[in-house]
Parts: structure tokens; sequence; C-alpha cells
């Protein structure tokens, strides 16, 4: 009899190890390789940056996805990083089943021209690490919706811009719309039928954002309409096969209507701004 308890004993002893080797650590952790071919002043500015989003929209630990690889480099010396992540270039979450990882190879050009993209770059990759830890199906590949997924990223980055540096990214880089945003809205689903059209994703941006305009004429505040297409959207974990559903559900509009809606627009930036004013916390405060 004793020797069961022993053993039994040892089994939950052996099992309590196991399970402390897949213990999810509480505080979501990004590891950052920063190459000093980038200067300190940008050095500088991209701690703060993250810190102010790790304030903004903390990205939440889960056993899918708990920490994350950060490679940033200055596009003047090539590949610094190659035995870590191979080839991968530009600015991504990329990898592969096994693993991913953000990479920000920031163009030299950017520091020369001083354009704020080297700054708004990182808000816009790491609203995609906040999308995965909201759904797993996003994380796992299984919804591209690039107007959706993409414009919200990308809107993301302008709001971070406007707010923390007072400047317009959005009509700085993103005012290129095209006609099929309005007339042609469902190319825009795919990366494959929109890549042509799509220059800095400005038609995504524009088409998310007129999603804000028509959820206020629905009565909700900015605020409120935002949130809705950052973050209560991905809770709902929507897919490929299901997304249309879960639309309406948390917009309270059809995907066909908001279609229709959109043919009174014009594919313009200007029509669909939003206020300067708008604050990120007032978004996700709830
Ligand atoms: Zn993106």
């Amino acid at each position: 009899m004793k020797k069961i308890y022993v053993f039994l004993f040892i089994i939950l002893i052996s099992s309590c190890e196991k399970e402390s080797d897949n213990v999810i650590p509480d505080e979501f952790k990004f590891n950052l390789n920063v190459h000093n071919s980038l200067n300190s002043s940008w050095q500088n500015e991209f701690g703060i940056i993250m810190d102010n989003l790790n304030q903004l929209i903390p990205v939440q630990a889960h056993n899918y996805l708990y920490e994350l690889d950060v490679y940033a480099w200055n596009d003047n010396v090539s590949s610094p990083y190659k035995s870590e992540i191979g080839d991968y270039s530009g600015a991504c979450i990329c990898g592969n089943d096994k693993r991913i990882f953000m990479v920000l190879e920031i163009p030299n050009d950017e520091f020369t021209w001083n354009s704020m993209h080297r700054f708004s770059v990182v808000a816009h990759e790491y609203f995609h690490v906040y999308q995965m830890s909201l759904s797993k199906e996003f994380y796992d590949g299984n919804i591209e919706l690039k107007w959706l997924s993409e414009g919200t990223a990308a809107s993301f980055e302008s709001l971070y811009i406007q707010q923390f540096y007072s400047n317009n990214y959005f009509l700085e880089a993103q005012t290129e719309v095209d006609i099929s945003a309005i007339n042609n809205t469902k190319i825009y689903e795919k990366f494959s039928s929109s890549s042509t059209v799509d220059r800095n994703y400005s038609s995504s941006v524009f088409i998310a954002l007129a999603l804000v305009k028509e959820l206020q004429k629905l009565g909700k505040s900015e605020e409120e309409s935002f949130k809705l297409i950052y973050k209560d959207f991905w809770e709902k974990n929507p897919t490929d096969n299901n997304w249309k559903n879960k639309f309406q559900e948390v917009f309270g509009i059809s995907v066909d209507m908001f279609y229709n809606e959109l043919l009174n627009y014009s594919a313009n930036i200007n029509d669909v701004l939003p206020s300067e004013t708008l604050k990120i916390e007032n978004i996700f405060n709830d």
C-alpha cells in the first residue's frame, strides 16, 4: 500500500513539473534585437514607442504566442541577422510554422528625408501582434480580409503619429485611394486581387475609416467605432469562412450593405479622416 502512495506521489510531482514547463508567462515579452546600424536617436525613440504601445494596447500572452523576437536594422547594412532569420527584409511579422518574429528593416532614405515611416512602422507591426493576441485564427493565418486586417494596422499607425508627433500621416502617406475602394470593394478582401491598387494600404485605410464613419452614423461615438474595428471584431476570432456573420454581429450592418454605402463616398481620404484630437487611450479604455 505504501508503495502505491509513493508511486502516486511521484506521478503527481512529475505531472506538476510537466505542468510548470507549460506555464504561460503573465506578461507578453518582446525580445529586442536592435542593430547598431540604427543611430542612437532612433534607438531611443524605438524604446519610447514600444513603451507607449505596451501601455496603450498591451499584448496578452497566450499558449500559442507569449513572446516575440524583434530584429531591427538600417538597410544600409545587408541582413545582419541572417543566421537567425534568413533573408527576410522590409517590415513584417514573418517566419514559419515553428517560429515567427518581427522584422523592422528601416530604409536609410527615411532618415535622409525625415520620413515618419521610420517610427510609424513600429506601431503598424506592433498592432499586428496585438491582433494576433486577440485572435488565434488571425495568428494561424485563417483570415485574410486584407482591407480590415491591414486597414486597421495602417490607420492605427497614423493615429499613433497624429497623437505623438502632431503629424497627419494619413495625408503624408495614405492619400492614394483607388476608385475601386468604393465601387469594387470586394477585391480588397484578398491581397492578390488588390496589390496594384492599394499603395501603402491607402485604399484599405480608406475602407476601414469609412466603416468607422458608418458606425458613427449608427449612433456610436468615434472612439467606440474604432474600438469595434480594432478590438471587438478580432476578439470574435473570425475566419475566411465566417467573417461576414461576425461582421454583422459586431458592427450591426451587413457586409453587402456596407459595401453599398461606400458608393455614396468619393475615393478621397479627406472624406473619412478621424478627428485630430482623437486619443488612442480613449479608444481602448474599457
Ligand atoms: Zn501590415
